[in-house]
């Protein structure tokens, strides 16, 4: 393993990549290339996103006072007619049924995740659109202008909804206004996307396969280098690795695109390639390592056996790491949702440390020894799995990682086959 080849990688795709946009593609044509220079057998295999597109969206308070309010549409929520709609307002807080004993007409305001059933409550009661809280409002301007794009959590949204600062949040309340108008734009779109798939066959137990994936998409404005150009160079430099020391089952690296939109190139991946998963005995995901202060997390979807398995080799390893249990708002939970046992590695920063989903994304916070730290651990994991005599990952979940599978399944809504819901809220602990 190359440190410095992994760190020029890095800077080459620290780029904002968001999914569905030519930059997305790009950052899979430079892996791409990286596998085939490296003379391993890699493809980009295209799917599509079902994505939303928003056109216009503005937040007016008419009275007592004219304000314009900067928001941004949320995506899969209903479009306004032209002229928007009007009416009172009302801050709804959690949206417990106390809170919404009078909001027919009104435009509310609510914090916290529109979930579809409380979605469906507001348009049954008449509400007329509402408007989300982002941001931190203690966040600097710079930061404040770069709302991002969310789509509605789980189904689509019969209501319309915008995003506002919760800056302007803060305002709007104090301010009472009577009258407020809400106009969004947005259609339903279809996207394409890219995953790149590389392969190294198994020599004599070439039919088992392990999965090293990582997501390389970004959101607007950042380039992402920590979320998760690391876990995609992390990847791609266990390819390396692997190359040059031939596993007895096969291994995929798997680079997924538009994750950050709802873990939609694993999802795809895991339909398309649905034969084989049966065969996946494993899932060794990254998001987010080598961020400089920082510390070692793995979320284990799989049996307490193997969660025990890797804290062992850690601990032989001298691997701080900290192990738990459950599902992670990552790729990995696609794998565990198809029945492979998968885990997500992750360098997670303290509170204030460093910041994703924004233009603080950059290499500037990263350290390459840590980088090299969890990448070497985890070549040794995926070592000992893919040579193992017979394969020592037990096909079960712990009771935890399946209550957790179920509550996500909840929260998403019925709609099962809905990928695009936000999951950015939930990205870290
Ligand atoms: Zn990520």
């Amino acid at each position: 393993m190359n440190k410095e080849r992994a760190w020029n990688l890095l800077k080459e795709i620290s780029f904002v990549r968001v999914s569905g946009t030519a930059e997305e593609k790009r950052a899979a044509e430079i892996f791409l290339k990286a596998a085939q220079d490296a003379g391993v057998d890699a493809v980009i295999e295209e799917f599509e996103t079902e994505n939303a597109k928003v056109y216009e969206a503005s937040l007016e308070v008419l009275e007592p006072e004219y304000r314009k309010y900067p928001v941004i549409g949320i995506g899969k929520t209903a479009a306004t007619a032209d002229e928007g709609v009007c009416g009172g307002f009302k801050y709804i807080e959690n949206g417990l049924d106390a809170n919404l004993t009078d909001i027919a007409g009104k435009i509310v305001l609510v914090q916290g995740r529109v979930m579809p059933e409380l979605a469906k409550k507001l348009k049954e009661k008449g509400a007329l659109a509402y408007i989300l809280l982002a941001g931190n409002i203690y966040e600097e301007d710079s930061i404040r202008n770069e709302l991002r794009p969310t789509n509605a959590f789980g189904t689509s949204h019969e209501i319309p909804g915008v995003k506002l600062h919760m800056c302007d949040g803060e305002e709007l309340v104090r301010s009472r206004p009577e009258k407020v108008r809400v106009i969004l734009k947005t259609e339903e779109v279809k996207q394409p996307s890219w995953n790149v798939v590389a392969t190294i066959e198994g020599t004599d137990l070439k039919n088992e396969v392990l999965v090293y994936s990582a997501h390389y998409d970004s959101v607007p404005y950042s380039p992402g280098s920590w979320d998760n150009g690391t876990g995609s160079v992390t990847v791609w430099e266990l390819m390396h690795y692997f190359k040059e020391h031939r596993p007895r089952r096969t291994i995929r690296f798997l680079l997924c695109g538009s994750e950050e939109i709802g873990l939609v190139g694993s999802k795809k991946y895991c339909e398309a390639h649905q034969e084989e998963l049966k065969d996946v005995i494993f899932n060794i995901n990254f998001d987010m390592t080598g961020v400089t202060l920082g510390y070692e997390h793995v979320r284990c979807s799989c049996s307490e056996d193997t969660m025990h398995a890797i804290e062992h080799l850690a601990k032989v390893e001298g691997f701080p790491l900290d192990a738990k249990l459950g599902m992670y708002s990552s790729d990995s939970s696609s794998f565990a949702e198809a029945g492979v046992p998968a885990c997500t590695f992750a360098r997670l920063a303290p509170r204030g440390g460093a910041e994703i989903h924004n233009h603080h994304d950059t290499m500037d916070r990263l350290d390459p020894d840590s980088f090299m730290t969890t990448l070497c651990f985890t070549a040794k994991l995926g070592e000992q799995i893919a040579n193992a005599a017979v394969n020592p990952i037990p096909r079960k979940f712990a009771q935890k990682v399946t209550e957790e599978m179920e509550e996500r399944a909840k929260m998403r809504g019925t709609d099962k086959k809905d990928k695009t819901a936000d999951k950015q809220e939930e990205k870290k602990d």
